[in-house]
């Protein structure tokens, strides 16, 4: 039965491994019966949303008319990020989350015969958004383990591959990379794209943006204006806690946003949705004090796991990937048995490897805790 109804699905769509997402809290709580478990394993804001967006939310349930379609252009968040960022609104693109517009990155400009670039060890969703079209992966070798830029992106490699793959259509840069944490040079990105032809879509994906010591971000306002063919991706899911809401924009050249817009389904973003992110650009006291603690927090996890004996990828991100020298299952099995949900990084090639997102303080005590009676045995 199962060939049969597989006889027509698209080839690309058979190939495809599903993306396995972070465990929540219910379901560990229903599969090893611990109660009281905390989430460290998806980047989300361990703050949660601003409080003026919560208010805001409970505010329009009660007040608005949720029978009517959505904002299908996203007018007022598009007219906040434009002025913001100083963008033209026309540059803009919204996303249900960020992931929304990799795919429809991926739906215009990769296909059979026309590939995907990226790193290894780089974000899952890649391969996934290359495979579901039926486009090639074509995947850049990392930096090497004893890199000060551990498995970080090699953009010299980066140009070097692209230069014999005149088939690539579309190259994805994760920077702050996720699952490793590590980051770029601007000047090593710059580079980058003036090696890449003019009609290569590079997307360079900046879900961390905000958590990024200010020195180290690139001024892609000014890459926009110089490199046509460049998009940056950014989202709500992050430092503005937004993920369960699934809010994602992107900046680009105006023809490349109309392309995008030809494939976003009318109303991916909902009308809270598109509220809360409203809201939330507007408490930008939230965000500084997310940013904050997370730095202050990503680095004292930094220090107590290098003093465990554990390696530590550097991380401009709101997490830690953490190198146990031995496969990390078991250690990501006893975490989970004391309610202590982490991501383990075997599906990105790195079994000794776990991901752990930057909590609170206490969280970050908790999950300290239980990993030294992991430790321990
Ligand atoms: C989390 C993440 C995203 C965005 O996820 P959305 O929730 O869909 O906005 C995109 N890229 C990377 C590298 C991420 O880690």
């Amino acid at each position: 039965m199962g060939q049969t109804l597989h006889t027509h699905a698209a080839p690309g769509i058979l190939g495809i491994e599903p993306y396995t997402p972070g465990m929540p809290i219910d379901e560990l709580q229903r599969r090893l019966g611990v109660k009281s478990a905390i989430k460290l394993a998806s980047n989300e804001n361990p703050l949660g949303m601003s409080p003026k967006v919560r208010a805001a939310l409970a505010e329009a349930v009660a007040s608005q008319n949720l029978a009517l379609y959505p904002d299908g252009s996203g007018h007022r968040l598009k007219q906040k990020l434009a002025r913001m960022f100083d963008i033209a609104p026309e540059r803009i693109t919204l996303g249900n989350g960020s992931n929304d517009i990799l795919e429809f990155l991926a739906r215009v400009y990769a296909g059979p015969g026309r590939a995907v670039m990226f790193s290894e060890y780089a974000f899952a969703v890649y391969p996934l958004a290359a495979q579901a079209q039926s486009a090639e992966s074509v995947v850049v070798p990392a930096r090497p383990a004893e890199d000060p830029m551990p498995y970080g992106h090699d953009m010299a490699a980066f140009a070097r591959v692209l230069r014999g793959r005149p088939d690539v259509a579309l190259v994805f840069v994760a920077n702050p990379n996720n699952p490793t944490g590590t980051w770029l040079e601007p000047q090593a990105i710059e580079d980058f794209l003036r090696q890449v032809p003019p009609d290569v879509i590079v997307a360079l994906d900046e879900a961390y943006f905000e958590y990024q010591d200010p020195a180290l971000r690139p001024d892609t306002r000014r890459w926009l204006d110089q490199f046509p063919n460049l998009l940056v991706a950014r989202t709500f899911s992050k430092v503005y806690g937004l993920a369960g809401l699934r809010v994602g924009y992107a900046f680009s050249h105006p023809d490349v946003a109309d392309l995008l817009n030809r494939v976003r389904q009318p109303f991916n973003n909902n009308s809270l949705a598109l509220l809360a992110a409203e809201v939330a650009l507007d408490d930008q006291a939230h965000v500084a004090q997310s940013v904050e603690l997370n730095a202050r927090e990503r680095a004292r996890l930094t220090r107590e796991l290098r003093a465990l004996g554990l390696g530590v990828l550097p991380s401009q991100a709101n997490f830690v990937t953490v190198d146990f020298h031995r496969d990390a299952q078991p250690i990501h099995q006893g975490l989970l048995e004391r309610g202590v949900i982490v991501r383990p990084m075997g599906s990105y090639g790195l079994p000794n490897f776990l991901r752990v997102t930057v909590g609170t303080v206490a969280e970050n005590d908790r999950f300290l805790g239980a990993l030294k009676e992991v430790l321990r045995g």
